[in-house]
């Protein structure tokens, strides 16, 4: 029997009281733990949080509490060396793709260590100046933010068991709100060790973190009306977040980061061989295989001048050809696995969802894997489609197939090109790749409202562009329509989420009161 990891809830370790969920090797297939949360006490352990971890936090001021996020930076620093080895083992990915979540999520608390630390030491923050509310200035309106006297649960997709922690307990840590995270049960193991390194630390209040492992039930049965409950996953479980009587009925504050058919367009006039047509053909081949393609920034379309279709498969092919597939314990090996076997399932599914309106540019599925047992490994080489009507492939727009696949797709002319990207009904983030400022610059603006981000690659940005798929805490993380409507990270403005907003109204001397 593999070791039952134990949960983190009401200031304790506790176990599941049922057998646990096999949590596998997905390269090797062998059982590394197991997770259980059958009998814990919901109710007691979300109070316990909701009182002696939101009371103590708090009673911080937003630089100590800075000062906490600081010191979970080194505790989490200090065991680095094991959290590579959990997720090569658990999630089946190279150095360079467990780096993305790991070093991806210390650099955002870092990053957040440091904006905390600008805030000084108050226990509010004064929105907007005051304004009076007469004629005269004896009696003013004064908007305050201040932190939700709740709890923030974190229900959690598989792909960043470590980075999407991190980057959404870095802003409610930070704004004095405790933190509840329930991981995907698949690499559930990640989440829970990291907790178990900053809880073994004691750098944080009682009841200021806790972690649940295993199944969600009861989890949004638990939440109260101040609570907030962040969900990143699929849009399916998103629906039944939206509709739960907490939400529906409590008020409880919800955002969803769900799936999106993110999209990469290279600019009119662009030719084959030219910067931004080899600044495309390099990102997209990145977005395809960074962590398998199991990114929710990945790109899944790819939009061309009609003309440059037939060299852009070539190039991107070409490009493809060279990703070693299999083992991320053999130094050979550029891409990894996908998390599990049934995720594998779901991506040859996508595609075949996808076969009817497409061709397929470029196939890497036939090529041997290096160390992994093609019958064990949930391993698949990358896979180019093709659909010369970028109209008629409707099944394009609408399946995100989660894994090392992407769709190039020809437009007429730009606004062909914009059209077809918003057929993607909101998306995380799109890229542009040309060398025209003004024309990006339009392009970025036509585009912006129905995404998040708005990724522009010139020729002068080549070597210093964080890369279209590379969630930075600078900047917003969420977007419209179908990618959910969420808005995280995006600098301090990502601390809104856990705050309430109220205007005193009062005189400037109870104003100046305030200690803000
Ligand atoms: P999922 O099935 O929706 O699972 C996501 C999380 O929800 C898991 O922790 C899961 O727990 C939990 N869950 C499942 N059913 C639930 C319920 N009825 N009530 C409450 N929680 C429930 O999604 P997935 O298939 O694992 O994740 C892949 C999807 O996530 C992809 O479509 C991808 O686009 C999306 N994603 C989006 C972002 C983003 O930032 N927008 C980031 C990463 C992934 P169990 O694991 O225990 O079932």
């Amino acid at each position: 029997m593999t070791e039952l990891l134990p949960n983190y809830v009401a200031g304790r370790w506790q176990s599941g009281s049922g057998a646990g969920t096999p949590l596998f090797d997905p390269v090797l297939g062998t059982e590394l733990v197991r997770v259980d949360a059958t009998g814990l006490d919901l109710p007691a352990a979300f109070a316990f949080a909701r009182e002696q971890g939101g009371n103590a936090m708090r009673a911080l001021t937003y630089r100590q509490r800075a000062g906490l996020l600081g010191a979970i930076v080194k505790v989490l620093q200090a065991n680095r060396d094991a959290y590579y080895e959990i997720a090569t083992a658990n999630s089946g990915t190279v150095k360079n793709d467990s780096a993305v979540d790991i070093d991806g999520a210390i650099f955002t608390l870092g990053q957040y260590a440091k904006w905390g630390d600008g805030l000084g030491d108050v226990r509010a923050l004064r929105d907007g100046d005051a304004v009076k509310l007469g004629k005269e200035p004896v009696f003013q309106s004064q908007h305050l933010q201040l932190p939700t006297q709740g709890v923030a649960l974190f229900i959690n997709a598989f792909n960043f068991p470590s980075w999407g922690l991190w980057e959404k307990a870095a802003p409610a840590l930070l704004s004095g709100v405790p933190v509840i995270v329930k991981p995907a049960t698949a690499t559930a193991w990640l989440t829970q060790r990291m907790v178990k390194d900053v809880v073994a630390a004691g750098v944080l209040p009682a009841g200021a973190l806790s972690v649940v492992c295993g199944s969600s039930a009861g989890l949004m049965d638990a939440l109260q009306p101040f609570d907030v409950v962040s969900f990143t996953g699929s849009a399916e479980t998103a629906a039944v977040i939206r509709s739960h009587p907490a939400v529906a009925e409590r008020s409880v504050r919800v955002n969803i980061e769900a799936d999106s058919l993110n999209s990469a367009l290279l600019m009119p006039g662009a030719a084959p061989g030219s910067d931004a047509f080899n600044l495309l053909v390099r990102e997209v081949v990145r977005e395809m295989t960074v962590k398998s393609g199991q990114k929710c920034t990945a790109i899944r379309r790819i939009l061309v001048p009609a003309e440059v279709y037939d060299a852009a498969a070539e190039a991107i092919g070409a490009k493809l050809k060279g990703v070693t597939v299999g083992n991320p314990r053999n130094e050979n090996v550029r891409m990894g696995s996908l998390v599990s076997r049934a995720q594998l399932d779901a991506v040859n599914d996508g595609l075949e969802a996808l076969s009817a309106q497409t061709t397929v540019l470029y196939d890497g599925r036939s090529t041997p894997l290096i160390d992994a047992d093609p019958a064990v490994a949930a391993c698949i080489g990358p896979v180019l489609l093709g659909a010369r009507d970028a109209d008629a492939a409707e099944r394009v727009h609408d399946v995100e197939v989660f894994g090392p696949v992407a769709t190039l797709l020809p437009y007429r002319d730009l606004a062909h090109g914009i059209a077809l990207a918003h057929r993607g009904q909101g998306s995380l983030v799109t890229s542009l790749y040309g060398s025209d400022d003004a024309a990006l610059a339009l392009a970025a603006l036509a585009l912006a409202p129905s995404h998040g981000r708005v990724h522009v690659v010139t020729p002068e940005v080549a070597q210093a562009h964080t890369g279209h798929g590379n969630v930075m805490p600078m900047s917003l993380h969420g977007g419209p329509g179908r990618a959910g409507g969420g808005a995280e990270l995006g600098g301090l403005r990502a601390l809104d989420f856990y705050h309430r907003r109220s205007a005193v109204q009062a005189s400037p001397g109870v104003l100046a009161q305030l200690g803000l």
